[in-house]
């Protein structure tokens, strides 16, 4: 008979205490991964709610612009040209304590410039005031229809621009000005439009037809037109073709004015103003000046 010897295994305390020791650091960065895991998951939810959060208050401010803009033209839509209501065309140029610009642009519209100045006057939110020529807004229907509906005052410069056509004859001068005035309200779409306002070409005084332009002024009356000439210019018709020349013509014409008419060009050779144009706003916005169009005339 044997004795049945069991053998206790020697267990070694250092052993025993090294293996709590590392199931315990096993056990930790396990754990401590699992929480940093979810912590970098939650991390990752929270970054994407917060730039979920920023494009829907982005959305919702462009949205509130574009409200704003639709508001702001409704109402201008709202305001109706008259004779009576436009009086304040003859005082424009009056000193005002706040001074204020009339960006004015002739000869258009054209396809290769007007849209582009349109795009530039709604990103800057500037209305203007465009004195259309009635061929070419014979032939660009479109582009004023979308300057009228931008809230830009349409004015007209009569149809041809050929100067012994349109000053032949006051009767000539005022055919051209009904003429254009039809052509407005087919590309506005709106009969009852009347802009009642002229833009003699190359001004309503001086040169070789001062006495019929004189002459004129009467009959313009008569049919309840006011003109309006400027008394700013970057020269952008009469040869200033680099964007330095058209800003120190500006500035030598606008001087110490309050109240400035300026005028611009928006026929499809005028390349230079508008490149020229974001600085001729900054140039004004600088100096204080607020930005009107005919409308902002009209008396309530
Ligand atoms: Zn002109």
């Amino acid at each position: 008979m044997y004795d049945l010897i069991v053998v206790k295994p020697k267990l070694n305390k250092w052993k025993v205490i090294a293996c709590i020791c590392a199931t315990i650091i096993i056990v930790s960065i396990a754990t401590i991964d699992g929480i940093f895991c979810a912590t970098r998951v939650k991390a990752a939810k929270f970054a994407e709610q917060i730039v979920m959060q920023a494009e829907a208050l982005e959305n919702y401010q462009e949205q509130v612009l574009i409200m704003e803009e639709t508001k702001r033209v409704e109402e201008i839509r709202s305001k109706i040209p008259t004779w009576e209501n436009l009086q304040q065309v003859r005082h424009i140029y009056a000193a005002k304590e706040e001074k204020r610009v009339f960006l004015t642009f002739d000869d258009g519209p054209s396809k290769s410039i007007t849209p582009q100045i349109l795009d530039l006057l709604k990103q800057e939110q500037i209305k203007a005031t465009f004195f259309v020529l009635g061929k070419n807004a014979e032939k660009n229907p479109s582009i004023v229809k979308r300057a009228y509906e931008e809230g830009h005052y349409i004015a007209n410069h009569g149809y041809s621009h050929e100067y012994g056509s349109i000053y032949e004859s006051t009767d000539s001068l005022l055919a051209e000005y009904n003429r254009t005035e039809d052509v407005i309200r087919k590309a506005i779409e709106n009969e009852s439009y009347s802009s009642h306002l002229f833009r003699y070409p190359g001004g309503s005084s001086g040169g070789k037809y001062k006495e019929i332009k004189k002459e004129a002024k009467t009959i313009l009356e008569a049919n309840q037109i006011y003109y309006l000439d400027w008394n700013a210019l970057t020269k952008d018709a009469e040869g200033a073709k680099t964007k330095e020349q058209q800003l120190e013509n500006l500035a030598g014409t606008v001087g110490e004015k309050s109240s400035v008419v300026v005028l611009m060009h928006d026929s499809s050779s005028k390349t230079v103003t508008y490149e020229t144009l974001p600085d001729i706003i900054a140039f004004f916005r600088e100096r204080g000046y607020q930005f009107k169009n005919i409308y902002d005339l009209m008396q309530e």
